[in-house]
């Protein structure tokens, strides 16, 4: 059985039914268009072709907005149909490189190919997420000699009129927002309230959202062990988006329980806060096998009664049955 097949089989017997799109219309009732979830990136800091750094897409209305831009989330990203340009907000949970690596991706293809067109890219997230972003992309920042010469140089200056700019050409600006727990940003129809994970802390300030749809609530939890906090930002959501880094017992030390957890820890955070669904992410290749898949997912159960979905790389997901709406390649 291929990969996916069988990953959808654990998904279709553990939690939600797998059906094609048209079955998800069918259930739809004619109103606004509903929020889609779409898991770019499940993986770890470990290297994985499977499983992509960390990164979600949600589709809310016109906005597009990402959380977190790990490794490979940007190609995911490209995969999911949509580019750079499409984006409008990008959250950041904490700034371990396993989130933000593609950030500097993200920023400069969408300045690059919106030829001035595009609003600058809304960027929140903790600090000192400021400080990157002008170490990334500022005069004497990381980037600031290829922004100077696609700025300046003729071939440059060409290329940029050819796709519709007219010159002189503005430079990168994204337009960053430090943010901190109780903070709520305000969208077109939905706001994201921002709530502490347990993670890294001191050396990292780590987040979690809620984002509240018209239709539905999520959160994602960012990374982070069991806490409180998380229980209260995701009371009654809808789905919860949670690492599972862990099956239990196996974490190296209790400081790594303490800042990851393990999927009975997950379960009872997710029965706590009275969440419907609990999607796994930030999946080691250790527990990403079967049989131990099965027995996670079998175990949360035991504790959560709500859907269990073992997240993979383009996966999506709506508020409304079916709960996996479709995964790529099935
Ligand atoms: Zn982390
Ligand atoms: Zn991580």
């Amino acid at each position: 059985m291929k990969r996916r097949t069988f990953l959808g089989a654990v998904a279709a017997s553990s939690a939600a039914a797998v059906l094609p799109d048209h079955a998800a219309e069918a259930h739809e009732p004619a109103r606004a268009k509903p929020t889609k979830i779409t898991l770019l990136g499940t993986g770890t800091p470990a290297p994985s072709l499977e499983r992509q750094g960390s990164g979600y897409l949600f589709e809310v209305g016109d906005d597009l907005i990402v959380m977190d831009h790990g490794p490979g989330a940007h190609h995911r990203l490209l995969q999911s149909g949509h580019r750079a340009v499409d984006v409008t907000h990008a959250f950041f949970t904490h700034l371990h490189y396993d989130h933000c690596m593609d950030y500097g991706r993200l920023v400069l293809q969408r300045w690059d190919q919106g030829a001035d067109k595009v609003l600058d890219l809304d960027v929140y997230g903790p600090a000192p997420i400021r400080r990157m972003t002008d170490l990334l992309f500022a005069p004497d920042g990381v980037y600031g000699p290829d922004i100077r010469a696609r700025i300046e140089h003729q071939s440059s200056i060409d290329q940029f009129t050819a796709r519709g700019g007219t010159p002189p050409r503005k430079r990168p600006a994204p337009r960053v927002r430090e943010i901190k727990p109780g903070d709520v940003i305000e969208g077109k129809g939905w706001k994201v309230t921002v709530g502490h994970a347990q993670h890294v802390e001191p050396f990292l300030e780590c987040l979690g959202y809620r984002l509240d749809a018209p239709d539905g609530s999520v959160c994602y939890a960012g990374d982070s062990g069991a806490t409180d906090s998380i229980v209260e930002l995701a009371r009654g959501c809808d789905v919860l988006i949670h690492m599972n880094h862990y099956f239990s017992g196996t974490a190296p030390s209790p400081a790594y329980r303490a800042a990851c957890g393990n999927h009975k820890d997950n379960a009872l955070t997710a029965k706590k806060a009275g969440v419907k669904t609990l999607v796994l992410t930030h999946v080691l290749a250790q527990i990403d096998q079967p049989r131990v898949r099965e027995q996670i997912v079998h175990e949360i159960q035991q504790v959560f009664d709500g859907k269990v979905v073992w997240g993979e790389d383009l996966m999506q997901l709506t508020f409304t049955a079916p709960t996996v709406a479709k995964i790529e390649g099935y």
